[in-house]
């Protein structure tokens, strides 16, 4: 019998490949999960109801000798994923009832290789938050600990592969809305090189940072979903064309670098157990780890919040009842300016509103240069810090969070003590550089621990995020 709980998609793409199991049998038992799981988790926020006929597609695959690793394979998609004829809302009451008028090239990909979109999860509202506590639809409990938040703002993907409810979820990553999540879950959780996979329909929040990727139990089946959704396509003028792509590529090794003063303060003592546990292991299995000074990296999670809100209230400003957003129905104006702000108080949540209008500001004529341009500055410095350490060392090894899942409730009401979440997480979308978080045990809950690796050279992470896994 299939144990979903250790399934892989590896493992499953053997089990179909010798005709052990049909796509129908496995997706009947993820479907069964589901139901039993999701009233209470609120992983997904809609089912979809269509998946019949793309089993089908995916049996043929199989057996006529077509089949890729994601065929037959269950996976989760973020709400903010257009899939033609689907609704999307970002987890937005703004967007109740939305359907996307086509597909993004990702989640065409997953179709074209026979996977099964099961359905659409939760989010933070936009992807504004940490513990998916901002969205419109309720909240998502992590499957480890009902009374905890699963992370965000993807933290409905995470619980929806940690509940059995998917074998990968697609999230996406602006200031560390995968790894966090995956980390809180106990999952493996991968954002890549910023320009390797399409954000074309992905609704945007801060799109010089916004990353897709993947959600799995592993670093072998992340490698899987990754290889597969990062190819170059026209739609989306930031990709790296795919001969640069190779010119990006390093021969890398086993020389990791740690930035001690970083990680010294403001981390919780189960997080530095299982961080140093992790090195030891790292050391004996023939690592070289040496302690690396990175002064400015510290200084993302301030840029993070200057030039994040910045593109927000630029990319939001068209949710404002006209050609998208729904109205009241006891709307009643007569004035555009009336209409726009009953529309945008009356649908967007207290996150959303306060980063547009933080945006707005930050990009106002007297404050311009003394935020925006300054942050932008510090956003170059910080990508050449990072550039100029990669010299001398093949990855970089930070936590993940300063904390492991905390309770639900704890820090929704302080918007400081929720951004702290992203310390760790933010510099490498500020560097626009490849991460990903490998689970590994803590006292009580999983503890992530991050790898990040030089630009385009993704494949490193998996590479190192195995030996974490064979540690355990
Ligand atoms: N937690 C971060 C925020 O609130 C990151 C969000 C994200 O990556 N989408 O902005």
């Amino acid at each position: 019998m299939i144990d979903i709980d250790k399934l892989t998609i590896k493992d499953l793409h053997q089990m179909y490949n010798s005709k052990q199991v049909t796509v129908k049998e496995v997706i009947n038992l993820f479907s069964k999960r589901i139901q039993e799981k999701n009233s209470e988790i609120n992983a997904y926020i809609e089912i979809f109801t269509d998946i019949d006929k793309y089993i089908d597609k995916a049996q043929e695959m199989i057996d006529t000798g077509n089949a890729n690793f994601l065929t037959g394979v269950p996976v989760a998609i973020k709400d903010n994923m257009l899939y033609k004829g689907h609704k999307v809302s970002a987890g937005s009451k703004i967007l109740e009832g939305y359907i996307a008028p086509y597909s993004s090239p990702v989640v065409e990909k997953l179709l074209e290789c026979g996977s099964i979109i099961m359905g659409r999860t939760n989010m933070d509202e936009f992807a504004m938050g940490s513990s998916t506590e901002t969205s419109a639809y309720g909240n998502t409990l992590n499957p480890l600990d009902n009374t905890r938040v699963p992370g965000g703002s993807s933290g409905g993907s995470a619980a929806a592969v940690a509940m059995g409810g998917a074998l990968l979820a697609i999230g996406s990553d602006t200031g560390g809305s995968i790894r966090q999540p995956a980390a809180f879950c106990g999952i493996v959780g991968m954002k890549p090189t910023y320009g390797m996979v399409s954000r074309y329909g992905l609704i945007a929040m801060a799109s010089s940072l916004d990353q897709i990727g993947p959600f799995t139990k592993n670093c072998i089946d992340a490698e899987i979903a990754f290889n597969l959704i990062s190819f170059d396509e026209s739609h989306d003028s930031t990709l790296i064309p795919e001969k640069e792509r190779d010119q990006l590529k390093k021969n890398l090794g086993k020389k990791i670098g740690i930035p001690y003063s970083f990680i010294k303060e403001g981390v919780d003592s189960d997080i530095s157990e299982a961080f140093n546990a992790t090195v030891d292991g790292l050391k004996k299995t023939g690592y070289e780890i040496v302690d690396i000074d990175l002064p400015l990296t510290p200084l993302s999670l301030a840029v993070y919040y200057i030039l994040m809100p910045a593109e927000v209230s630029s990319n939001l400003a068209r949710f404002d009842g006209v050609r998208y957003g729904n109205l009241p129905s006891d709307m009643q104006t007569n004035s555009m300016t009336d209409f726009y702000k009953k529309v945008r108080t009356g649908l967007f949540g207290r996150e959303v509103r306060r980063r547009s209008i933080l945006g707005a500001f930050i990009l106002s004529h007297g404050y311009y240069d003394a935020y925006y341009n300054k942050a932008r500055k510090l956003k170059m410095a910080i990508t050449n810090e990072f550039n100029n350490a990669f010299k001398d060392v093949d990855a970089i090894l930070l936590p993940t969070t300063p904390t492991t899942a905390f309770k639900i409730g704890e820090r929704s009401e302080s918007p400081l003590s929720m951004y702290l979440a992203d310390l760790f997480t933010a510099p490498a979308n500020i560097a626009g550089l490849p991460a990903i978080s490998v689970p590994v045990p803590g006292s009580i809950l999983p503890v992530g621990i991050q790898i990040i690796t030089p630009k385009g050279n993704d494949e490193h992470l998996f590479t190192i995020g195995r030996e974490i896994e064979g540690l355990i």
